[in-house]
């Protein structure tokens, strides 16, 4: 065996002797600010030693994957820092997830919030000692012996899982080591810059008849600039979080008697309202005709769709106590297609009547697992801006435009400036024959093209029977949700046996259409809430106008104005509680009012107005023709 290797770096070879360390490779290049490298597409250690010819990729500090080195290696700093600071605790498995890491581990007391402090300032004591970060290979029974010496009985559990003639890795900083695959930082001083962000409950394995954990979340970057934009992000994020916004402004509550399923109080129920009216507006527009169908069906109709087979996991299943012995014969429904194809069967169909569109906002159940419901975002009751839309082939080009237009003049109008779309293609369940989803896929694709639309794949996240457009919006935080869908089916209408008379008196299968604009109302307005921070557009707002009085002396006038605002048709209420006035201007923004219209004795006097807006300039004197024309000239989207 030769006692020289051929690395190659960046595409440039040379000749090295046999068991160089890969950070004598890397030392002369970009001044070697490098944490890890790959070698041979595999990712190691810069305290490698290289023995074979190999390819050597650097990693940079601040790459995703040099990212995650150093949220792994600020895992195993927590971990060393939690076992100095309380000895007896076990360790288990710490991994890195999207935008940090956490370390699972086991101890008779829960960590709290109170503690992470006292850790953070322990892993900053050991971050600067400098300390290397070593890796160790041993057969596995070494490793079990070593680990039950030091009394971590979940490591031997997971090391009892390796195969028997498998070496296993270790890594150690000072006298605290741990079982891992790597890489790592060479040393801890590398780590500068991280934060603890939260502690949890989690058990062991995720499985709760096991022990119960405490699990210690954190985030960790290259540098401090990188952390500090991250925090800044989060508490961005926690202060626009839908559910906060939500009590805040009154607007939705929920009642453990009933998980995931909002209560709309008054002004958000305005809210969802005037979304489900712009919509209308626009199907008078676009040519949708809405109906009203049932919630609950035999589950016969679920059978014939299809969702008895691949959808009945999330239903609800009823009775209408004229089942034999008891059996659940009823699903309440989770979609409105099986509804509508009900309603295009009802009738001979011909070429004359399609397209038929038919919209639903009916309410749809679905059976969430109680761990996944998340605010409005995750829920088990919703109800969509749904339509169907039955046409000839030759017309689904067409169709797929129209709804294209539609999604255009939606997420314009609500500011929405920036949408994505994706095709999301065949999933491993699914009804119909690979050739005819590649068929429509390729469909949908040409459509998106056609309108000016660039889209990603999104493989394997079709619905079951049929391809789909996927919209996605990035909010004001730039996270990603997806609302807006369209769904070509050549599935039901065979399921449920749908027929048209064409022009020349043939029979013919329609195709299927399932669109949705908004997507879920109920995610919808969650997001828009996060996306505004809870400042909607005008004709959004719950209430619209508030009087703000500044003393008793002017009630009357006051009130004489919120009855002129109101008659006007706007939704507006009066705040003439003896209150400072720096205090109602406070409750007002904190709901998120546009107008404010305060008046004193000197606008009582003059019958004018101070009108002020939320977040605006200065507050403005005129004259109540000028401050209606001013309400009436604000936008609502046609
Ligand atoms: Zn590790
Ligand atoms: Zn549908």
């Amino acid at each position: 065996m030769s006692s020289e290797i051929i690395v190659t770096v960046r595409g440039a070879s040379r000749t090295v002797p046999r068991g160089t360390r890969v950070r004598e490779l890397l030392k002369d290049l970009d001044g070697g600010k490098f944490i890890a490298a790959r070698v041979n597409s595999k990712l190691v250690d810069l305290s490698r030693p290289i023995e074979t010819d190999a390819a050597v990729e650097p990693v940079p500090p601040d790459s995703p994957e040099g990212l995650d080195v150093i949220r792994h290696s600020t895992a195993h700093l927590m971990a060393q820092a939690v076992q100095s600071l309380y000895p007896g605790t076990q360790v288990t498995i710490g991994p890195t997830i999207e935008d940090g890491f956490y370390y699972d581990f086991a101890r008779e007391a829960p960590f709290t919030a109170e503690d992470l402090p006292k850790i953070e300032s322990k892993m900053r004591e050991l971050a600067k000692a400098d300390q290397k970060v070593e890796r160790i290979e041993m057969d596995r029974e070494e490793a079990i012996q070593t680990f039950a010496r030091m009394h971590e009985q979940y490591k031997v559990e997971i090391i009892k899982d390796i195969p028997a003639n498998e070496r296993v890795s270790i890594y150690r900083q000072g006298d605290w080591m741990d079982l891992c695959r790597g890489p790592h930082v060479p040393s801890t001083r590398y780590l500068k810059a991280f934060k603890l962000t939260a502690v949890a409950g989690a058990y062991w394995r995720g499985d709760e008849r096991n022990a119960m954990l405490w699990r210690i979340y954190g985030t960790a970057f290259a540098d401090k600039e990188s952390l500090e934009e991250h925090l800044k992000l989060l508490e961005l994020a926690r202060s626009r979080d839908h559910r906060k916004l939500g009590r805040e402004m009154g607007l939705f509550m929920f009642d453990p008697l009933s998980p995931g399923s909002p209560f709309f109080l008054p002004k958000g129920t305005i809210i969802y309202n005037q979304l489900v009216e712009y919509i209308r507006r626009l199907y008078r527009r676009y040519g949708f005709d809405e109906v009203i169908t049932p919630i609950i069906f035999k589950n016969q109709l679920w059978q014939i769709s299809g969702h008895w087979e691949i959808f009945r996991d999330n239903m609800f299943l009823t009775t209408d106590r004229e089942s034999e012995a008891g059996e659940l014969n009823y699903g309440v429904k989770p979609m409105n297609c099986p509804g509508h194809a009900l309603i295009y069967r009802q009738e001979k169909r011909s070429y004359r009547d399609l397209p038929l569109r038919l919209a639903d906002f009916s309410k749809l159940y679905r059976a969430e697992r109680s761990g996944t419901l998340h605010g409005l975002t995750r829920v088990r009751m919703m109800s969509q801006d749904d339509a169907h839309i039955f046409c000839a082939p030759e017309q689904v080009a067409e169709e797929i435009d129209r709804n294209l237009k539609m999604v255009r003049d939606v997420y314009g109008a609500l500011g929405f400036d920036q949408i994505e779309l994706k095709l999301a293609t065949m999933p491993e369940k699914h009804l119909g024959p690979e050739e005819s989803w590649r068929r429509t896929e390729a469909m949908l694709g040409t459509a998106m093209e056609r309108n000016g639309f660039r889209y990603e794949l999104n493989p394997g996240e079709g619905a079951f029977y049929g391809p789909k457009i996927e919209t996605y919006v990035a909010d004001a935080l730039k996270r990603k949700w997806q609302l807006a869908t369209i769904q070509l089916d050549f599935n039901m209408p065979e399921r449920f046996d749908l027929s048209f008379t064409t022009s020349a008196g043939t029979e013919e299968r329609p195709v299927m259409i399932h669109r949705a604009i908004l997507g879920s109302l109920e995610r919808f307005i969650g997001v828009l809430l996060e996306h505004t921070g809870g400042v909607l557009p005008f004709w959004l707002a719950p209430e619209q106008v508030r009087v703000l009085s500044l003393s008793e002396k002017v009630e009357a006038y006051a009130a004489e104005l919120l009855e002129i605002v109101a008659h006007q048709g706007f939704r507006a209420s009066a705040d003439l509680r003896n209150e400072k006035l720096g205090f109602k201007v406070r409750e007002a923004e904190l709901a998120k009012i546009p107008y404010m219209i305060v008046v004193g004795e000197r606008e009582a006097a003059q019958r004018a107005v101070s009108l002020r807006r939320l977040r605006g300039e200065k507050s403005q004197v005129m004259g109540l023709e000028n401050m209606l024309q001013l309400l009436k000239a604000e936008p609502i989207p046609a």
